[in-house]
């Protein structure tokens, strides 16, 4: 089973992944960006980081499933990270990869994350960014949020304990159809 995460950025998508983990065995698909490592960040477990002239490079190599440039990044699923997985693989990616793997393959799950504006702003502005930022990504979470049709469930984070359990539930069901 692959199982989609997808949503406006500050919704919670890591942490929530993070938590489901410690509850239920899943493995985490390793996306690869061009972005700067943050410092809490470990290359290969959270992601693969490579310049943009090695992303390139795996583009002509048809590497990738899906990618994605987001904002002034690129970001891809490898083929490789979706195969002879034993347990459920959960992905994270943004709306535009999400709903393109949800439209091309009607096996794959996807599930929406979303939260309050209100909540959003907070968190935006938490992780420094400047109002400019932020309304531009308010914006983006409006249009993301269009397309939420394409997904089969959505989750409002209001509470990280309550999501997760919502998400375990989902899971459960969805491994007992
Ligand atoms: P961040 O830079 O905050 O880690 O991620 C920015 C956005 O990129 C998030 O919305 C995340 O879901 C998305 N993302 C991460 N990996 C991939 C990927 O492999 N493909 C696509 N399309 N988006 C991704």
């Amino acid at each position: 089973m692959i199982i989609i995460f997808s949503g406006p950025s500050g919704v919670g998508k890591s942490t929530i992944i993070n938590e489901l983990i410690k509850e239920h065995e899943l493995y985490f698909s390793i996306s690869h960006t061009t972005r700067e490592k943050r410092h809490n960040e470990i290359e290969g477990q959270d992601y693969f980081f490579v310049t943009t002239d090695q992303f390139k490079e795996l583009i002509s190599e048809e590497f990738f499933i899906e990618y994605e440039k987001y904002g002034t990044d690129y970001y891809g699923t490898g083929k490789n990270q979706l195969e002879n997985k034993n347990s459920i693989i959960v992905l994270d990616v943004e709306v535009n990869g999400a709903t393109k793997l949800l439209n091309n393959n009607k096996h794959f799950v996807g599930i929406f994350i979303d939260i309050e504006n209100k909540e959003l702003i907070k968190r935006l502005k938490e992780r420094g960014h400047d109002e400019i930022f932020i309304d531009k990504r308010m914006a983006l979470a409006n249009e993301q949020r269009s397309r939420i049709n394409d997904f089969d469930y959505i989750v409002k984070n209001v509470d990280i304990n309550t999501t997760v359990n919502n998400i375990l539930d989902i899971i459960c069901n969805l491994e007992e159809s």
